[in-house]
């Protein structure tokens, strides 16, 4: 099969589309011909930097931890799945048997979680083994696109509004860099929640495109007086919550904009993860701060349903053959996109290249 391989550390130039040896399911297992997967920063390309702090991490490796497909054979023991069958991959293997996966905690919290694309190669390829039981059946309605953006940006984002800071519909939500995959899922997720959102984003075009998906008013991270801005759209109380994956460079600000008794959401950073706190001003101001990895597969099945009934429908930036998946991974890193680029290996076929005119690509492409 081909596959998006890198067998050194480095920039995107490392990546190489080759041919590598197609897996065989093991027991439990089930083989999935990839039709679409996403780009992370994360489990891509800080993987692929550095190997992101993995135990054991090996090279030559293959990332991608989103994937959708469908079942083309199914190892030993398997039951209760089909070849042919349409699927989502929830991409995080939990082991079953630790306190957590005994007390029934979400799958997030295993003690000995692996990622698909992370401690096992991943779905940017046209093959790829996973255990059967993290494979979620999908309706018609649900395209492999829209199923390959809720692995890691969608089921996140999910998981932390509505399980970490238990968004109600009465909530004001501040949204950090609503043009990154997971910042254009939070904003979808609040909206369908029924609550106010608010919005930053760098750039002129990405402020007008979070309009465009429901946002009350969005505001650039870049103009220092942004938290007065948020004050000033909040009646001076500030947001009920406030989801920043953005990080050092805009926690302290962020902090600084939540109503008192307000809840601050993290699940990952991209500017930085060492950050002072003003532990007086939160304690006095009773602010919860929550922090989550991923989210678990009943995050993803509620999508599924959300994207089914037409409640959510997914934003794609792109949709690009997986041969040019470090052009993707550079658009990610030049922060050009607004969504989930996704990538549909060449054999597939019926993707869209990388708008030339990179930066104002919008609008929502279906693969
Ligand atoms: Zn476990």
């Amino acid at each position: 099969m081909k596959a998006t391989v890198f067998h050194e550390h480095g920039g995107p130039e490392v990546l190489g589309y080759e041919e590598v040896p197609t897996p065989t399911p093991g027991p439990d297992e089930a083989l999935v011909r990839v039709h679409a997967t996403t780009v992370n920063r994360g489990p891509d390309a800080k993987v692929r930097e550095d190997g992101f702090g993995i135990p054991g991490f090996r090279l030559p490796h293959v990332s991608g931890a989103d994937g959708a497909g469908e079942i083309v054979a199914l190892g030993e023991g398997v039951t209760g799945r089909r070849v042919g069958e349409r699927v989502a991959i929830y991409p995080l293997m939990w082991c079953g048997t630790c306190d957590f996966c005994r007390a029934g905690a979400s799958e997030n919290y295993c003690r000995a979680w692996r990622m698909m694309g992370m401690h096992v190669w991943g779905a940017h390829a046209e093959y790829v083994a996973m255990p059967a039981r993290n494979l979620l059946p999908l309706p018609d309605a649900v395209s492999y696109a829209a199923a390959a953006t809720l692995g890691v940006s969608y089921g996140t984002a999910h998981h932390g509004l509505l399980r970490q800071v238990r968004l109600q519909p009465s909530d004001t939500v501040l949204v950090m860099a609503a043009g990154s995959g997971i910042g254009a899922a939070a904003v979808q997720i609040a909206r369908s929640v029924g609550a106010r959102v608010l919005a930053t984003s760098g750039a002129p075009w990405k402020r007008e495109r979070a309009l465009e998906l429901g946002v009350a008013a969005a505001f650039d991270y870049r103009d220092p007086t942004w938290p007065e801005q948020v004050r000033a759209a909040t009646d001076g109380r500030g947001a009920d919550v406030v989801f920043d994956n953005v990080g050092a460079e805009t926690w302290a600000q962020s902090l600084g904009c939540l109503d008192r008794g307000g809840r601050m959401l993290c699940s990952g950073n991209t500017g930085g993860w060492e950050v002072p706190l003003d532990l007086r001003g939160l304690y006095r101001n009773m602010v919860e701060i929550r922090f989550h990895m991923q989210g678990g597969m009943a995050d993803m099945r509620a999508l599924i349903d959300l994207i089914a009934a037409g409640e959510i429908d997914p934003v794609i930036d792109s949709s690009v053959p997986l041969s040019e998946a470090a052009a993707a991974q550079r658009r990610l890193a030049a922060q050009e996109q607004f969504g989930k680029v996704v990538l549909v290996p060449d054999s597939i076929g019926n993707a869209i290249a990388v708008a030339a005119d990179e930066g104002r690509g919008r609008g929502q492409r279906r693969a």
